[in-house]
Order: structure tokens, then C-alpha cells, then sequence
């Protein structure tokens, strides 16, 4: 059994161990020591980090009351049985934050609703709080948050001991009841939250700095709260502190005017989009109207127009095909386009009785490409834009020789 100086001395970032036994974890050397500053993952916060004798760890984990220090690769056997440790304080600390801020979290979550704590997760970005609760409203949140936040201003000293049996245990009127009973951590929060833990703490609330709820959402019977503490507090005050101010400077406005300028400016987005489609809409009609006119062929009342397009893309000239060939009764239509590959459409009014689908399987070839369609409409796509003229000259010849019989 290894002891845990973390639960004596939270801040101790430094310290001698004497090597116990030294074991393989996944073919990567791992150390058991007498005695250690590392959290092991349990509880829902994650190991530290850090180095024995300058090796960095990879993780540290919990087995059978030991504590298992994964290392990177082996120390050096000349430093003997006794090895030196030092955890990242930064990655500690931050977990610190975030725990005590759980604490007192799930405290005033507790004191003002009754909600129980369910589970807590301390990810590398966000933690999370699962609470057993039909809903939070918006107002709920805020309350929670300042009661929480009172706290930490109230800087109420946090103490740390042991407890052992029932009797003492029903004195402390704790937030949980622990499952397991004998000797138990307690980490209170003076006049505000008594639970069982045996994870690492700030000593007094002041060091969580600040707590902020920043999102939460119903999981079946519970809801899940994502909520951030001290550093990551500031660094995401800081990333949204930037973000709007950027935005304002841009829109050369107040931030605080930034909710009615963006609610003002979508609306403005509706109307210039509906206005845009009522144009677009017309100028298409007009577009048709003027290639139905200038049709190259007029021959035994039928209409050929036949043009290849540049710019526009596939879509847009579909649905200049479809009005086309739904305004006029006797047209038909063999258009290419550029813009996107090779790719040629024919098609021809309902009245008429071509066979565009088979007509497209011959003149794909012209494109390298292939496609179908019905004897309406029919499309191809490949992969060589030159041969587009082509294709469409192929369709032509057809058409000249078939109006000519
Ligand atoms: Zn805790």
C-alpha cells in the first residue's frame, strides 16, 4: 500500500519515494513506491503528471489500494531504491479548482432545489455535473451560480479529515451518504457543504476564483451541467471577451448593443434574400423567354435551343431546363456546362415524343462520361469539358437528320 501524501498535503509538488515494486503496464515500465504525491484517476478527476527522476509519466492509476506510476520509459538504475517525484503543479492546481468548484456547485445546487449530485467528470476542457433534477431554468442557473460564487468570495476555509463510524458520521449531516462505510474523507466547506472525497481541494474557496455555469441540457431523468472554474474561468472570459470585441469594433458599435444589432441585421438578411429570390426568379423567367426566341432551329414547328454555360452551375441551368420545357410545348433543349467538371443535359417538352435518355448515352462519350435519365430529361456527367461542343453538335446532326426525314 502506497500513502497518499496528496490527502495529508494537497500543495506538496515535490517529494521522496521509496521503490516498492516495479512492474510493466501496456509494455511500458510502472513504479510502485511507498509513498506519493500523484492522484491516480478515481472520482472523477484524472491523474497527474509529472516526472520521477527527470522520466516523464504517462499516467498514474489505482490497483488494489497501490498507486502505479506509468512511466515514458525506464529510470536510470544507478539512483537506487529511492527516487525523486515532481507532479505538474499547473495541471494539479487547475484540478484543484475545478473539484472544489464541484463542491460547492453541488452544494448550492442541493441548498437552494434539493438536487442531488448523480456523477461528476473533470475533462480536459469542461467538467461535467449530472444532477438528479426534472428542469433548470435560466433564473435557477443564475441563483446557482451566485450562491456558488458567494462562497468563493466569502473565501470560507476548506478543512480536510477523517471520520470513522456511523454515529460520527450522522453529526456532519453530509450532502451524500458515502456507499461504503468505515474511515471516511470528509472535505468541508466551512457552513456550506460536508462530503465524502478523496480527491484534491484548494484549502479555502477564495482559490476557485470563479465558478460559471456555461451550459446544460436534460439526460433522460437527470440534467447535465458543463461548468468551468479559476483558470479556465479566465481563459473562456477571456476568448468571449475578445470575440465580442472584435465583433463591435467591426460593427462599430457598443458591445452591449450587440444582441439587437445582430437580431436587426438578420432580419435585414431575410428580407435582401427574399428580394434576391424574387429577382433571381425574374431574371430566369426573362432568360427563358429570351432562349425559347432565339432557338436555332424552327423547322416543322420544333424548337431547338442548344448552349453551353460557363458560369452557372449545374443546378441553375436544371432549373432554367425545367421552365423551359415546361412553358413551351414544342422545344427541346441541349445544354452543357463548364463550371463544374463536364457535364451536358437534354431534354424535351412532355408533348414531344424523343428519346433523350438514349440520345445522352451516345453523346456522353464525347465527354468521356456517362449518364441517363428518362425520355424527357435526361443528364450526363464525365470528365473532358472540350468534348462538351462536341456532344452537343452530335445531338444537333441527330435532330437536323430526324426533322429533315
Ligand atoms: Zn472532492
Amino acid at each position: 500500500m502506497s500513502k497518499r501524501l496528496f490527502y495529508e498535503e494537497p500543495y506538496l509538488q515535490e517529494f521522496k519515494g521509496k521503490i516498492l515494486e516495479k512492474v510493466k503496464i501496456d509494455g511500458k515500465p510502472a513504479l510502485i513506491l511507498d509513498n506519493t504525491c500523484f492522484y491516480p484517476t478515481s472520482g472523477g478527476q484524472p491523474n497527474d503528471l509529472g516526472y520521477i527522476q527527470g522520466v516523464s509519466i504517462v499516467d498514474v492509476i489505482e490497483s488494489n489500494e497501490k498507486i502505479i506510476h506509468v512511466l515514458k520509459e525506464g529510470i536510470k538504475e544507478e539512483c537506487g531504491d529511492t527516487v525523486i517525484g515532481k507532479i505538474d503543479w499547473e495541471r494539479r492546481f487547475d484540478h484543484m479548482q475545478q473539484h472544489l468548484g464541484q463542491h460547492i456547485l453541488s452544494g448550492a445546487l442541493m441548498k437552494l432545489w434539493g438536487a442531488e449530485t448523480v456523477s461528476f467528470h473533470l475533462g480536459e476542457e469542461v467538467c461535467t455535473l449530472d444532477i438528479a433534477k426534472e428542469k433548470l431554468t435560466e433564473e435557477e442557473a443564475k441563483k446557482t451560480e451566485e450562491c456558488s460564487n458567494k462562497i468563493i468570495f466569502d473565501n470560507r476555509p476548506v478543512k480536510c479529515y477523517f471520520v470513522e463510524g456511523e454515529k460520527e458520521l450522522k453529526k456532519l449531516n453530509l450532502r451524500k451518504v458515502p456507499e461504503k462505510m468505515g474511515k471516511i474523507r470528509i472535505i468541508e466547506v466551512e457552513d456550506f457543504d460536508f462530503s465524502a472525497c478523496g480527491g484534491t481541494h484548494c484549502r479555502a474557496a477564495g482559490e476557485v476564483g470563479l465558478i460559471k455555469i456555461t451550459k446544460w441540457e436534460k439526460r433522460g431523468e437527470k440534467i447535465r451541467l458543463k461548468f468551468i472554474c479559476g483558470r479556465r474561468a479566465w481563459k473562456d472570459y477571456f476568448w468571449k471577451n475578445e470575440v465580442i470585441k472584435n465583433i463591435s469594433n467591426k460593427l462599430t458599435i457598443k458591445d452591449s448593443e450587440l444582441g439587437e444589432t445582430i437580431d436587426r441585421m438578420l432580419e435585414e438578411r431575410k428580407e435582401i434574400r427574399k428580394e434576391l429570390k424574387e429577382f433571381k426568379e425574374k431574371l430566369q423567367d426573362y432568360e427563358v423567354r429570351n432562349l425559347i426566341n432565339e432557338s436555332s432551329l424552327k423547322d416543322d414547328g420544333i424548337k431547338i435551343i442548344n448552349k453551353v454555360f460557363e458560369e452557372k452551375n449545374f443546378q441553375e441551368v436544371k432549373e432554367l431546363v425545367q421552365k423551359i420545357i415546361n412553358l413551351d410545348e414544342s422545344v427541346v433543349v441541349l445544354f452543357g456546362v463548364k463550371s463544374e467538371g463536364a457535364k451536358i443535359l437534354f431534354a424535351c417538352s412532355r408533348a414531344l415524343r424523343y428519346d433523350m435518355n438514349g440520345l445522352i448515352r451516345e453523346a456522353g462519350k464525347f465527354i468521356e462520361g456517362r449518364g441517363g435519365g428518362t425520355p424527357n430529361f435526361a443528364q450526363a456527367g464525365g470528365k473532358k469539358a472540350e468534348g462538351i461542343e462536341d456532344a452537343l453538335n452530335f445531338a444537333l446532326e441527330y435532330f437536323q437528320e430526324f426533322i429533315k426525314k
